[in-house]
């Protein structure tokens, strides 16, 4: 996992104390380039909240499972730190300009500091994509957690990286994606 990964490395920096080792943790990355041209294309039954949502909108699947909404959040449903893969992007570059001749593990969390419950992001894509996206409330998803967003302020002391695409923009964009691609990179 993700922690033994971050562990590994912290013990390889360890025994080569001259390394520079950046670990960067991103929450819940969506959206696409704003070309539209490239995008997130999962194989078969999308695993992940926007790609069936974005399914779910082309017609390429019928109904969106919401997995429970018992949760003690705003609307019952769980929340996540979702950032835009382009910003995801801008803060791996200030992350290599800020670190790559400095020593030691420098860890940043890569997050918008905003939470959003499935049914915002329902309601956001909704407005993005015109329609109305259909669902229905199902069973929680075992292992599931109720809430979980970042706390980005070292990123943005340290690297000066903030995210700065909200949540429209995620649906927006993803929706070109979608849209303009309706089965991904196959055509
Ligand atoms: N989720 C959902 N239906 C889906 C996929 C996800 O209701 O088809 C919910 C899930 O329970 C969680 C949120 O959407 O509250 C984000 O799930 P995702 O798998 O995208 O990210 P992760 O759970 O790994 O943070």
């Amino acid at each position: 996992s993700k922690l033994i990964i971050e562990e590994i490395l912290e013990d390889l920096q360890l025994a080569e104390p001259h390394w520079s080792m950046t670990l960067l943790r991103y929450f819940n990355p969506v959206g696409a380039h704003e070309s539209g041209t490239m995008g997130e294309d999962p194989q078969g039954i999308p695993n992940n909240l926007m790609p069936y949502i974005t399914q779910v909108a082309i017609g390429r699947r019928d109904c969106l499972s919401v997995f429970g909404n018992d949760y003690p959040t705003v609307d019952g449903t769980g929340v996540r730190d979702y950032i835009h893969v382009m910003d995801l992007a801008e803060g791996h570059v200030k992350a290599l300009q800020h670190c790559a001749n400095k020593g030691g593990v420098h860890t940043y969390n890569l997050g918008t500091g905003q939470g959003q419950s499935v049914l915002q992001l329902v309601a956001a894509f909704s407005a993005a994509c015109g329609k109305p996206l259909p669902f229905r409330i199902e069973p929680r998803r075992p292992g599931d957690i109720a809430a979980c967003w970042a706390d980005p302020a070292k990123a943005e002391r340290e690297l000066g990286w903030q995210a700065t695409r909200g949540i429209d923009a995620m649906c927006a964009d993803s929706w070109r994606w979608q849209s303009a691609n309706p089965n991904g990179y196959e055509e």
